[in-house]
Parts: C-alpha cells; structure tokens; sequence
C-alpha cells in the first residue's frame, strides 16, 4: 500500500528521522493558514508547497513550487490543489492533487554546502535480504544516475536476522564523503530510517533527497513509502493511512470483496482460482491471441457471491471483449462456481461478450452440465486447451 509524503514524514518522524516539516492542508484557506503557523515556528517567510499525490517525479511536473509569502502561497497552492498533476510516474492522463504539504524551506540559496544524497531501504526478495541503496547524486533524476552512471549507486545489504550493524551505517555516511558532524549525523539517520522500514513492515521506504545543510543537519526532504499489506493487520494506525481515492477504483472495489485483481490493459477479462493458475492462464491467453484485461485470483473459497463480485469487477472494463473463467475445483465445489456465474449473468441481464467457462476438478461435469443447460452464451470447457482454442474463436 502506498501512502503519502507527508503520512511517510509522519512515520519516520516518530521513529526519529529528521524530516524537513510540514503541514498538510486540503483548501487554499488551509494552505495560507498553515503556511502562517510554519512562519511563527521556523521564523522563515519562505515555504514549499508540495502536491500530494501517490506518484514522484512531483517537482519535474509542475507540483512543487517555493512561496516567499502568504500571497504566493494563496497563488501556487490554488494553482496546485485540484490540478491533473502529470509527472514520469503517473502516466500520460495524470493524477488529481487533493491535497498540498506546506513544508518548511530547508535549502539555503547560493550555499555550496548544501547537498542532495539518494537513500532507499527496499526488500530484495532473491536474495532474503534487506538493501540500503544510496547515491551522492540526489535529488530529481536518480533514474537518469541508475542508467547511465550505475557505479554512483552504492548498495548495503542487510541480514534481516542480524539487522543493521553500526560499521554499515558509518561505511554508508563515509561513502557519501561525510565527515564531522555531518558523518555522525548521517549515521544517525540511516540508523533510524531503518529501524522505520523494518518497524512498519514496509517493503520500501525511498528518501529523495536526503539533504545535507550548510550547518549539518541530515533531513528527509521526500518520503516515498510502500507498506506490506500483509503486514497491515498488525498496524491499524498505518493501514487508516490508506487513501483509496489515489488507487485504482477497480481495484478498491475488487480488494473490498477479498479478491486479489491487478488491472492491465488487454481485450481478455480473465477469473481465476490461485495465483500460480491465474498467471499460467494470463499465458494461455497470450497464446491463443489475445492479451489480458487483467490478474484475478478469487481466492481458494470462491462461492457464488464473490463469482459475482469478480464478474462485475471485470464488466466494467470497457476493453473486455471476452472472459475466461478458469477454475480448478479442489476446495471449491465447480457446480457452484457454475451457478455464480450463472446467477451473475442472469443479474446483468444482457452480458455483452462472451464467456468461456472452464471448470476442471471436483463436480466438473455437473458443472458443465449446468452451464450447458442454462441457455446462456457461455461456452464450457474442461481441458485447457478447449477453453484456450475457444479464446481464439471467439477473438477472431
Ligand atoms: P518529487 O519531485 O516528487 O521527488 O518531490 P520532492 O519532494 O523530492 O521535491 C522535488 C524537488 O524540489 C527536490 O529535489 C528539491 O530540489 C526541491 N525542493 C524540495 N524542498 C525544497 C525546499 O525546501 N527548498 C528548495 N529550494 N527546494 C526544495
Ligand atoms: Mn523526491
């Protein structure tokens, strides 16, 4: 689940990494107001104003914008809020701003001292571990960095089991040709940023940039944070962070009925039980000419309710032009996945294209035979290869 800068900031914050402060705000009233409260606590007329969108690349789009007073403020926060912010990450059509961070000025103009680093803790799942990935060159193109000079990226790796030893930290701070107080700083910093990805159970926590002051303070400038949603059950306060009008609405309405759906961009809707089956059929489907609409695991207790749930999800695709339901019958009975979608489509009344329904395990053939004889256009397949020469069919 990804979460917002300022929710990130929150986090690391109370786990004592030094952020550069903020305030959050949803109006240009709210704005003015929080940039008001910012001045009497930093003393300093000058704020950011930062969009807060589930996306980086914010500042190369136009969503991170300096205010040197109130009035400016007023101006780029009404500029900012309810705009369709475009950036690298958000693709072509862009993401509405709701909301604004009013953030404390952290850099101090013309100062040769001040320095921008990269810093992310991520889970590398081949190898079991966790890596501090870090770069002198900081702040907005690290991508163009990781591309054509990959030697400036360091990596640390982290037994999870031993965690974070002090010598890493202070390689990590000396790398980045820290000394004195910056040095300690540093080492301070990579400690806690840490202890909050490990604490959260986040399987990223990117810090970009990671600034050095003129007088050596080490801050989070950025925070872009995704939290384990397997891990959320343990985390009520992290889990309300959630911010489902930022996500997918099909895949909001998909996750509130238990279903595990990823939305891709193909002609062929597909209804699977289990991951492993539901990515063999996603190949099936490439095979037999099409390309798929989307992931969908129903899960290993799919009755009728969530048949339904899944179907409608899929319907709404408006590039749908067929559905393949493949479901392996071992917990779940086939009759009754049958009669879901049966059900569905008699809900739905005029089902716009066509399905094929292949069912193969326990009560297979009464399955079939229920699809068969309900006077429905699904087509019903047992074998695999039935359903994949029917996906062809019904494409060409
Ligand atoms: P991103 O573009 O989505 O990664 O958003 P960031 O939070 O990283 O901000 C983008 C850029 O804005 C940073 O790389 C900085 O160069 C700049 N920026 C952020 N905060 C400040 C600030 O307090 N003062 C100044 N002068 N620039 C800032
Ligand atoms: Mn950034």
């Amino acid at each position: 689940m990804n979460i917002h800068e300022y929710q990130g900031k929150q986090i690391l914050k109370s786990f004592g990494v030094n952020v550069q402060e903020g305030i959050v705000a949803d109006t240009v009233e709210q704005a003015v107001e929080a940039a008001r409260k910012m001045k009497e606590d930093y003393n300093s007329d000058w704020v950011v104003v930062k969009a807060q969108i589930h996306a980086g690349g914010r500042g190369k789009g136009g969503g991170v914008k300096l205010a040197k007073n109130l009035d400016e403020v007023k101006e780029k926060a009404g500029a900012i809020i309810g705009m369709q912010l475009i950036t690298p990450q958000t693709g072509p059509e862009g993401k509405k701003v709701n909301k604004v961070l009013i953030a404390q000025d952290v850099y101090y103009p013309g100062d040769s001292e001040t320095k921008e680093f990269y810093m992310s803790v991520l889970l590398d799942r081949a190898k079991g571990r966790n890596i501090i990935m870090y770069s002198t060159e900081g702040g907005m193109d690290i991508e163009e960095v990781a591309e054509k000079t990959p030697e400036l990226i360091f990596k640390e790796e982290i037994d999870p089991k031993v965690g974070l030893q002090g010598f890493q930290a202070r390689k990590i701070a000396f790398n980045l040709g820290l000394s004195g107080n910056a040095f300690k700083e540093m080492v301070k910093f990579v400690a806690a940023l840490y202890k909050a990805y490990e604490s959260t159970d986040s399987s990223m926590f990117e810090i970009n940039p990671v600034l050095k002051t003129s007088d050596d303070k080490i801050l989070a400038v950025d925070a872009k944070v995704n939290l384990d949603e397997n891990g959320l059950f343990r985390h009520a306060d992290y889990a309300a962070m959630r911010d489902t009008t930022e996500e997918d609405p099909m895949e909001v309405e998909a996750s509130a009925s238990n279903l595990n759906y990823v939305k891709l961009d193909g002609n062929v809707g597909c209804m699977v039980n289990g991951a492993g089956l539901a990515m063999a059929t996603m190949d099936i489907i490439k095979l037999a000419g099409g390309e798929p609409a989307n992931f969908l695991d129903v899960g290993g207790t799919a009755n009728a309710q969530t048949v339904k749930a899944a179907f409608n999800i899929i319907l709404k695709d408006p590039n749908v032009k067929a559905i393949l339901i493949n479901i392996f019958g071992g917990i779940v009975r086939c009759d009754r996945v049958a009669q879901g979608v049966i059900d569905a489509y008699k809900e739905l009344g005029n089902v716009p294209v066509p399905i094929i329904c292949r069912l193969q395990g326990t009560n297979a053939v009464e399955a079939k035979k229920l699809i068969d004889e309900s006077g429905l256009q699904v087509y019903s397949a047992i074998a695999l290869k039935e359903a994949a020469d029917l996906v062809s069919k019904v494409l060409a």
